[in-house]
């Protein structure tokens, strides 16, 4: 085991991992040398008979578990994109072994204690200070010793259901996917997209993560559009179950620290703070959201001729986009290719707005081969961090679109930052890979978390890039779309893939004019999974749900977004984002995307009002927002880049809410 590539730095440049030596056998050995080294360092601090400082506490807590670090990044990056059964197994063993692990360190006493020793005058240091204490707090830390066995069983428990979670969610993508051996049944579909699912003379249509299944839009046979939608909304059933015992853990949990319920937890150390400033923006969006709904279902069933069923929306949807608007939006899918769109579309974005360059590095390997690696280069081309990007969807991968790193910048160990994307576009049999807009504009997003983490400026790893609130990380990424309808960068990037002539003006006016359609069925289907991620998470301590399926009925028509047309984005059964922690652990946190897009469309407003796409707005962005990561309070950062508190009317604007 001399030969780990764990146990020591990468010699790569950037100090990637070196994927073409790590092999399953490695992690398991590394996870226990990397814990118990850990533990050791731990100790030494805990322990140190010196008075406790900046330094020797929380400097020293942040150089420790490197080999842990390494290992745990890699590990749980490959158990996203490419996990095969010996991956899976080894999840299954580890993660609550992590868990116990954390907690040994959370709820060390002596090391608490210290922490609480620690002053300093150094802003930085004082800010990630706060940090810690607040962890540890948050961790248990100031619970009797009774207590904190409760908390580690519940912790240990929690860690294992959401693993058997995410793993049945994997395996439903295919098991529950449409099977037909007939082709008429799926007339609608594009020829690649046919050509992409056929294997031993069937048709395979996998599940993506989300209830609305982006073929409902295409596929002319109804009775195939009912099988496919009730496959998807009855995925993992035995999910159900176990979402119902992870929601009462949690609740106890939050008991135990001192919270009326897991939502009040959640929030305390996010920028909404409170359980009320959540409910008092959702509030904001019922009404609004669920006329425009209305209004949108009574132009489907007046289109399709009949009252249409949930399983014809996108189907009529479509009818009507080309009926009013004349808009056809698979007109637009050969102007996507996914290099161009990569390359030309948002590196291209970036090198405007902010300077940077990008290079290939074919020299550099991935964990797959569909992985590429990019260098990425500073306005004076020093280097400033490498891309990976991992477009393609697979069996292993899970679904839905991310970003994460690899190395976290700082200072403290002089490192650069590794940041990854993932996609789940399919991969033609052959030929090119053509994007809807949808995905173009998803690539976006994802590289603006990509850029959080490829501009951190900042000491310590615990505030690198995106450790932000969750509540504010996805605004940085959500601005980054706004570059995808941005004239000149579309007429850059979405050029035809054999004529390579630009979009016609006109197909662009057109789906500009089509953007607000269809917005009520968007909002409502992601407000009413904000609302059952909410339901869910503010159940008492103590409180006994019995059917699972009953209580989201009861909490989607008590929050007043029941619609039987339209059911949340995810329902409990495969709502990975608060019931898988591998996921991001979105736990009562799914109100996040709408909190930042309160940020994000009023940043666009800035943009806009500044002249757009300018160096000197990206490098304004930069300096007082995506550099500082987590380094300082979020809404302050937000406050240093707009010169004042957010406005929401933007928002409202945008979503087609304004009464
Ligand atoms: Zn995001």
């Amino acid at each position: 085991m001399a030969d780990n590539p764990f146990f020591a730095p990468s010699t790569l440049p950037y100090q990637l991992p070196p994927f073409a030596q790590i092999r399953e056998e490695h992690y398991l050995p590394a996870f226990e040398r990397g814990m118990a080294d850990q533990l050791q360092e731990v100790a030494a601090i805990a322990n140190n008979p010196e008075p406790a400082t900046f330094a020797n506490t929380v400097e020293a807590l942040e150089r420790s578990g490197q080999i842990l670090k390494r290992t745990s990044i890699v590990f749980f990056s490959i158990a996203s994109s490419d996990a095969t059964d010996g991956i899976r197994a080894i999840e299954t063993e580890i993660s609550p072994k992590l868990t116990k692990h954390r907690d040994a360190i959370h709820l060390d006493r002596a090391l608490y204690a210290r922490i609480k020793q620690v002053t300093t005058e150094d802003p930085e240091e004082a800010w990630l200070l706060e940090k810690y204490r607040v962890d540890f707090v948050r961790a248990g830390a100031e619970l009797s010793e009774e207590e904190q066995e409760r908390l580690k069983a519940l912790n240990e428990e929690l860690s294992t259901l959401s693993t058997t979670f995410s793993q049945n969610l994997l395996t439903a993508s295919t098991a529950s996917a449409l099977v037909t051996e007939d082709r008429t049944e799926l007339d609608g579909l594009a020829e690649s997209t046919l050509q992409a699912i056929h294997k031993d003379g069937k048709y395979v249509l996998p599940l993506l993560n989300f209830t609305n299944q982006p073929a409902l839009a295409e596929l002319t046979d109804r009775e195939t559009r009912r099988k496919l939608y009730e496959l998807s909304v009855g995925r993992a059933p035995e999910n159900f179950e176990l979402a119902v015992r992870m929601a009462t853990l949690r609740a106890e949990r939050a008991a135990l620290l001192g919270y009326p319920n897991h939502a009040a937890y959640t929030v305390a150390d996010q920028t909404a703070k409170t359980t009320e400033a959540v409910e008092e923006l959702l509030a904001k969006l019922v009404g609004p959201t669920m006329a425009n709904a209305r209004r949108e279902a009574e132009a489907l069933s007046e289109q399709a001729g009949f009252a249409i069923e949930p399983w014809d929306w996108s189907f009529y949807a479509e009818k009507v986009r080309k009926a009013r608007y004349d808009f056809d939006s698979s007109e637009l899918h050969p102007y996507f290719e996914l290099d161009r769109v990569l390359k030309d579309g948002i590196f291209h974005a970036a090198t405007e707005l902010y300077g940077i360059t990008f290079a290939d590095r074919t020299d550099l390997i991935g964990y797959h081969p569909d992985v590429r690696v990019y260098e990425v280069f500073d306005t004076d081309g020093a280097p400033l961090g490498l891309f990976l990007f991992d477009p393609y969807a697979r069996p292993t991968k899970r679904g839905g679109a991310w970003m994460n790193n690899l190395v976290d910048q700082s200072h403290l160990f002089g490192e650069l930052p590794v940041v990854m994307n993932n996609l789940n576009v399919t991969k033609p049999a052959e030929g090119p890979t053509l994007l809807t807009f949808y995905e173009v504009s998803t690539a976006f997003h994802e590289f603006g978390h990509a850029l959080h983490g490829l501009f951190s400026d900042v000491r310590f790893p615990r505030v690198s890039g995106t450790e932000v609130p969750r509540d504010f990380v996805e605004y940085p990424s959500q601005v980054n779309e706004m570059w995808a309808t941005w004239p000149s960068v579309l007429a850059n990037f979405a050029r035809h893939h054999e004529t390579g002539e630009p979009v016609p003006d006109e197909l662009l006016e057109k789906m500009r004019a089509a953007e607000k359609f269809n917005q009520g069925f968007t909002t409502l289907e992601y407000l009413a999974a904000t609302l059952l991620d909410w339901a869910w998470h503010k159940l008492a301590p103590g409180e006994d749900v019995k059917d699972a399926e009953a209580f989201e009925a009861a909490a989607l028509e008590r929050a007043g977004v029941a619609f039987p047309l339209v059911r949340p984005r995810y329902r409990t059964n495969y709502f990975a984002h608060i019931f898988s922690d591998g996921v991001g652990g979105y736990s009562a946190g799914y109100y996040s995307y709408i909190w930042s897009e309160v940020l994000d469309a009023d940043s666009v407003e800035w943009f806009k009002e500044n002249g757009g796409l300018r160096r000197e707005n990206g490098d304004h962005f930069r300096s007082r927002l995506l550099s500082v990561g987590g380094s300082k309070d979020a809404m302050d950062a937000f406050r240093d880049f707009r010169g004042r508190d957010p406005r929401i009317e933007p928002l409202l604007e945008r979503r087609g809410l304004l009464t």
